[in-house]
């Protein structure tokens, strides 16, 4: 199968230099293969979704030198590339679900269901689910509020192929229990829109930051549960600030905007980046394609990665 990665953007805010380093492995590793990168907004949860983000992004990533071959302002043959725009997938693989018996009805309140619609980043995943609902399976009842849709998932190991560790298993039930596909006011959840798009997408390896790690399993038991094998995973360590924790958001130096408006170039930005992670950036042309004749994930830090010291500052 030819390769297909891709790089999957919320745009719920300014493009973090955490995405920027995802989105720069992302391009060079599809490079390296010679192969396709595809560019998809995952704008699922529409309160989140903050207008004129995507553009900002698209246009941070351009300004970074990064190309799409696919992607919402490109086009083609996958698309369309926004998630807004696919619900008719998700819709069609909850049916498929369901018709082979591994939804029910769940009218539990739990906050957890109000954020399924994100990824789960850090710190951000509920508690498991007991099951309390599951015996009860896809028909009406008498609900307490419009009901969630819930994946009934199997006892049993869950093998993922990550692109460093090689072969990882995981127990999906005993770690997460049963979980939402689609929260009770018809909103789709992260976890099976990523499957259907990744699948309908043909990509072949999924790049993206370590906090997403936890959510493999879930997605390759997913993609089998719709009778497709899932893309192989190679997790990005997350960018962190000096101190170890979480960068800032509203930090000036955490944004590609804001190292933009600190005067730094984007070769100086990328490069440093890639230094950060072991990687090599000679900074001419193709940042991708640059990256691309050296680029060994073997070589990422292990661990959270602190934000390269003169990144922090004003450019000179
Ligand atoms: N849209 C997700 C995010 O920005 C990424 C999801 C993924 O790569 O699977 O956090």
């Amino acid at each position: 199968m030819p390769y297909r990665g891709r790089f999957a953007p919320s745009p719920t805010g300014s493009l973090h230099l955490g995405s920027a380093v995802t989105a720069l492995f992302a391009a060079a590793a599809a490079r390296r293969a010679g192969g396709a990168i595809v560019c998809r907004v995952e704008d699922l949860d529409p309160p989140r979704t903050i207008p004129g983000s995507e553009t900002e992004q698209l246009e941070d990533l351009t300004w970074l030198g990064l190309r799409f071959d696919e992607g919402p302002v490109s086009g083609g043959p996958a698309g369309p590339y926004r998630q807004s725009e696919r619900h008719g997938l998700y819709e069609a693989a909850l049916d498929l679900l369901a018709r082979g018996g591994h939804t029910y009805l769940c009218d539990c309140s739990r906050a957890e269901i109000a954020r399924v619609a994100s990824a789960p980043h850090e710190g951000e995943e509920g508690p498991r689910y007991p099951g309390t609902c599951a015996k009860l399976g896809m028909e009406p009842r008498a609900f307490k509020r419009p009901p969630a849709v819930r994946l009934r998932v199997p006892d049993g190991p869950v093998s993922v192929i990550d692109s460093v560790e090689g072969l990882v298993v995981a127990d999906v039930a005993q770690a997460v229990g049963d979980f939402v596909l689609r929260r009770g006011d018809g909103v789709y959840a992260y976890q099976l829109a990523v499957v259907v798009d990744d699948l309908a997408m043909g990509i072949t390896e999924v790049v993206r930051g370590d906090d997403l790690r936890s959510s493999a399993p879930r997605q390759a038991l997913l993609a089998r549960l719709l009778g497709a094998e899932p893309p192989r995973y190679l997790h990005v360590p997350l960018l962190v600030g000096a101190d170890g924790a979480r960068l800032a958001k509203r930090s000036q130096s955490s944004t590609v905007s804001g190292q933009r408006a600190l005067g730094r170039s984007p070769a100086d930005l990328l490069g440093a980046l890639a230094r950060a992670y072991g990687q090599t950036l000679r900074g001419e042309g193709d940042p991708a394609a640059d990256l691309a004749e050296t680029f060994d994930p073997r070589r990422f830090p292990r661990g959270p990665v602190p934000v390269p010291a003169f990144l922090q500052t004003e450019a000179a």
